[in-house]
């Protein structure tokens, strides 16, 4: 826990008890998840806790947010490299519902017309994923 706690102080995340059992669920994730997935792992735990500390992980950039269409919100761990903090590609599989990170696909850049402003970019591919197929 002692890591956790350090990890979330140089995000800027003041380390406190829900905020490093948040983390500890979430950090070796390769997939993304919704509240209710972390719910299910911390059944002890109450739900706007989690929900408030996974909004303030996005705050941070320690988590990203996806809108994959299913009808919940859900985050992923953000694995971006240096300074840039943009979004990865994203598959949610029409069969499962999961949504996996394509974490070494870089979403490409789109030239806006004149005055738009990007603050956020989001790409999802969906079909179906390779469990499914089988
Ligand atoms: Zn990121
Ligand atoms: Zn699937
Ligand atoms: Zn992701």
């Amino acid at each position: 826990m002692e890591d956790i706690g350090d990890y979330l102080a140089e995000h800027g995340v003041r380390p406190t008890a829900v905020r490093m059992l948040v983390w500890r669920a979430v950090k070796d994730r390769y997939k993304a998840f919704s509240l209710s997935d972390l719910e299910q792992q911390m059944p002890e735990m109450d739900r706007s806790s989690i929900f408030r500390t996974l909004r303030l992980f996005v705050q941070h950039s320690l988590l990203h947010e996806i809108d994959d269409g299913t009808g919940r919100q859900k985050y992923c761990l953000c694995r971006c490299e240096g300074d840039v903090h943009l979004n990865h590609i994203h598959f949610t599989c029409g069969v499962c519902g999961k949504t996996y990170c394509l974490t070494d696909y870089v979403i490409p850049q789109v030239d806006l017309p004149e005055g738009f402003v990007p603050e956020d970019v989001e790409y999802i591919v969906k079909g179906v994923c390779p469990a499914c197929r089988k």
